[in-house]
């Protein structure tokens, strides 16, 4: 496997020092951002395998940040919490992260759950780009470009593109489309499709 890419979003400069060192030294490709309102600008331009995400941040608080980013990305999200209470509470709000670890930790814990949260998401069958022609497809950003140009488009176009690009070949025919979709678990359908 390629060195996984992890974001560290952390504005205690000492936690977030250690953390990165540390995670340079187990084969990991580190980003620092101290500030949780430049942590969208810059996925915008990264693929990333995954965030690690302090809860109490200047500009922008963790919970904010993770609700903002599961509306357009399922890279896998570890908060990073003072208090035991303040994880009972992100458990209770649902958030969509995949773990929650609370401070102090040792780096050697942190580790060792981001590699468990990186496996688990391995499960992810697709790959993060799809190329077909002049189309490439990122499944983790979502974003689609034709001939490296970024295209604006709706969820709906995505989850089609994103399915024939998968079975390239594959008729579909409109009426059995929901269930397949469905069924192959694609994400980015959000309801039925209406001919175009
Ligand atoms: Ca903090």
């Amino acid at each position: 496997m390629n060195r996984p890419r992890i974001l560290i979003v952390e504005d205690e400069v000492k936690i977030a020092s250690v953390l990165s060192d540390y995670f340079e030294s187990h084969r990991f490709h580190v980003s620092v951002l101290y500030r949780g309102d430049h942590v969208l600008a810059f996925m915008k331009g990264q693929p990333l395998d995954l965030i690690l995400l302090d809860l109490m941040l200047p500009g922008m608080d963790g919970i904010s940040l993770c609700r903002d980013i599961r509306k357009t990305s399922r890279v896998p999200i570890i908060m990073l919490t003072a208090r035991v209470e303040e994880a009972d509470i992100l458990l209770g709000l649902d958030l969509g992260a995949d773990d929650y670890i609370v401070k102090p930790f040792s780096p050697r814990e942190v580790v060792a759950r981001a590699k468990a949260v990186l496996r688990r998401s391995g499960e992810e069958p697709l790959p993060r780009t799809l190329e077909t022609g002049p189309f490439s497809l990122n499944t983790q950003s979502r974003e689609v470009r034709i001939h490296k140009v970024l295209l604006k488009i709706t969820p709906n176009e995505y989850g089609i593109l994103k399915a024939l690009m998968t079975a390239q070949g594959r008729v579909f025919h409109a009426r059995n489309w929901w269930a397949w979709s469905r069924a192959t678990n694609l994400k980015g359908i959000t309801g039925p499709l209406t001919p175009i």
